[in-house]
């Protein structure tokens, strides 16, 4: 790690921490050239294999054009797609794995999605959980309708009220 004042081409940590998010570390460093401290944050990194076999960094912005297309026409604003799209990025990291398909993937975004819009969520569920007839539609309705205000995910809504 480059030393951000003098571009020293190392540095010493001297300190490391769990973010409270619980998905980066952040280390404090200091540069053994000019002594000054900066701090740097590492994120592990999180792959998709998509369909075609090829694998892609993990896209925050991938997620909200995929469900956008899904919101058409539904008071969602592209904040709570920008919403939507880290917490899809959190749920899938706090279960440790690095490579997910991309079907994981569009499953993760349901519970999230069915909080934000439900007429949403029927349109993309249909496409991911592959609904292949009206029955299909009958029972996740149904399935709302059992449930509503279901808490989609545990925590959820949890760091949408975290600072930095
Ligand atoms: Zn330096």
């Amino acid at each position: 790690m480059h030393c951000p004042f003098c571009r020293h081409p190392d540095s010493r940590v001297i300190d490391s921490r769990t973010a409270d998010d619980g998905l980066s570390i952040r280390r404090r460093r200091q540069c053994p050239e000019c002594g000054r401290r900066f701090t740097t944050t590492e994120t592990a990194s999180l792959t998709v294999i998509k369909r075609s076999g090829v694998v892609e960094p993990f896209s925050r912005e991938k997620v909200m054009s995929g469900v956008r297309k899904a919101c058409q026409g539904r008071p969602v604003t592209e904040a709570d797609l920008a919403v939507l799209a880290q917490q899809v990025e959190e749920s899938v990291r706090s279960s440790g794995i690095a490579q997910f398909d991309a079907n994981e993937i569009g499953l993760a975004i349901l519970p999230h999605l069915r909080k934000l819009d439900e007429v949403a969520y029927l349109r993309f569920a249909s496409v991911y959980q592959a609904f292949e007839s009206l029955a299909d539609f009958d029972s996740a309705i149904e399935e709302l309708r059992a449930h509503p205000n279901e808490p989609a995910a545990r925590g959820a809504r949890r760091d949408t009220e975290q600072g930095e």
